[in-house]
């Protein structure tokens, strides 16, 4: 024991005080079982917790810790920038360099504003988007998870999925009314309603790479990618395109999923085309409460107060987490994409290999190094086909883990995690655990 109060103690002294013990619905374990451990320390790719356990992480925050847990350099910088003050409400240099990097690295962003979480840049690019076309309606995806913005959690993944639930109580419906919610990849139910409803749709909004209901890879048809096709259709009725790469971005690729399948990109042949807004968060956090929203700079320039459209935060583009996110971007070269895609390869050609052996169904599904399992054979193409899998195998196959020092993310609907700190060593620990894990999923 290297704290004097335990995970099952303070998850009931929780309870008492917070809402089912955590403050966001999937940490408590309600779709596993079970009590969560409390963490206490994390470096590299381990984690601690308050009973003196040690796991390997396939979680990293849900994305931000890509260089792994208190990395030196980021650790340093916030160190330094917390010495020169935690917060001015007023511009400081870090915020400039870091809308600046990703103004760089990102093609579609000409113009970016830095928020506090990935809701608020999708809350706030879907009221940019509704100023420029003077339309209220928005077309999202059944499975894709855009934040609890009321207007987003129809039929949105993430917790959501992992509870079962259709939405949330509590949003209005006048709100639900402006939302209309297709299924993933359906490009004829896109254009049956662009030809119905055209004129009314402000934007469709889409994770660039859906990763919040496990990991689906957009479909291409005729050698047209989905985010290009849902791109043209926008386009064509005067309507945007939200991409959502507040999960993928600067993660499933150095330019996130439109390094994938964004013109130029490897293998992309055909039209130019961009998303009209863009989201981020998670990454260029460093772990740190940061989320972005950018692109074209017409419509970036609707923002108050040249423009009309309002929108503000007390902490936004707080100097601690600006620096944060500067020295994680920093760490985040060509080098360092290399080691994500081998870890992310070599994991999943691990938990392939034990599943195969223990004759547990699965499909594993990619994003460029973003990947998750599911449980069951066939591939998945959207919400239906993720909700069909067998999230029992996927809870017994969680308990072996975490029993075996590997905590994974406690939900059959969410991608797993590496960073550039899951070296061969710290795969090997996973590799280790991987068969009584795969046996207990077969049961
Ligand atoms: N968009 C996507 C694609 C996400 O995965 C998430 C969070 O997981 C969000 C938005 C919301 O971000 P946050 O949890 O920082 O509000």
């Amino acid at each position: 024991m290297t704290g004097t109060i335990s995970s099952t103690d303070l998850f009931s002294r929780a309870q008492q005080v917070i809402p089912s013990g955590v403050n966001s619905p999937v940490r408590a374990f309600g779709s596993v079982g079970g009590t969560p451990p409390f963490l206490t320390s994390a470096k590299g790719a381990l984690l601690h917790d308050a009973d003196g356990n040690e796991y390997v992480d396939l979680v990293g925050s849900w994305g931000p810790m890509i260089l792994g847990h208190a990395h030196d350099a980021v650790v340093e910088a916030v160190r330094e920038a917390a010495g020169r003050g935690l917060s001015f409400g007023a511009p400081q240099p870090g915020e400039v360099s870091l809308a600046e990097e990703v103004v760089h690295r990102i093609r579609p962003v000409e113009q970016l504003r830095l928020v506090n979480s990935g809701t608020e840049a999708t809350m706030s690019a879907l009221r940019v988007a509704r100023a420029a076309t003077g339309r209220d309606v928005i077309v999202k995806f059944a499975g894709c998870y855009h934040g609890h913005v009321d207007a987003l959690l129809a039929e949105a993944g993430s917790g959501v999925a992992t509870f079962a639930m259709p939405g949330s109580a509590g949003v209005t419906a006048a709100t639900a009314r402006d939302t209309v919610v297709l299924p993933y990849g359906d490009r004829a139910a896109v254009q049956a309603l662009f030809a119905e409803r055209g004129s009314e749709i402000a934007a469709i909004i889409t994770e660039a790479a859906p990763a919040n209901m496990g990991v689906v890879t957009p479909p291409e048809q005729d050698g047209i990618g989905f985010n290009r096709f849902l791109s043209e259709t926008a386009h064509a009725a005067g309507a945007l395109l939200i991409s959502d790469e507040v999960l993928t971005g600067f993660r499933a690729s150095a330019e996130g999923y439109y390094g994938i399948d964004g013109p130029g990109a490897a293998g992309v042949t055909g039209a130019d085309w961009a998303p009209d807004l863009m989201t981020f968060g998670k990454v260029i956090g460093g772990g740190l409460p940061v989320g972005a929203f950018g692109g074209r700079e017409d419509l970036m320039g609707l923002l108050a107060p040249a423009g009309p459209v309002y929108q503000a935060g007390t902490l936004s583009g707080n100097p601690l987490a600006t620096a944060a996110g500067l020295a994680t971007l920093a760490g985040l070269d060509a080098a360092a994409y290399e080691i994500l895609g081998s870890a992310s390869r070599t994991l999943q050609q691990l938990v392939a290999d034990a599943l195969t052996t223990a004759g547990v169904p699965h499909t594993i599904q990619r994003a460029g190094t973003l990947f998750s399992v599911f449980f069951r054979e066939e591939p998945v193409l959207g919400y239906q086909d993720a909700k069909a899998q067998d999230t029992e195998a996927f809870t017994r196959f969680f308990h072996a883990m975490l029993e075996g020092g590997v905590y994974l993310p406690p939900s059959a609907f969410e991608a797993w995690f590496v960073s550039t700190a899951h070296t061969p060593e710290v795969l090997d620990r996973i590799a280790s655990v991987l068969p009584a894990a795969a046996a207990a999923a077969a049961r």
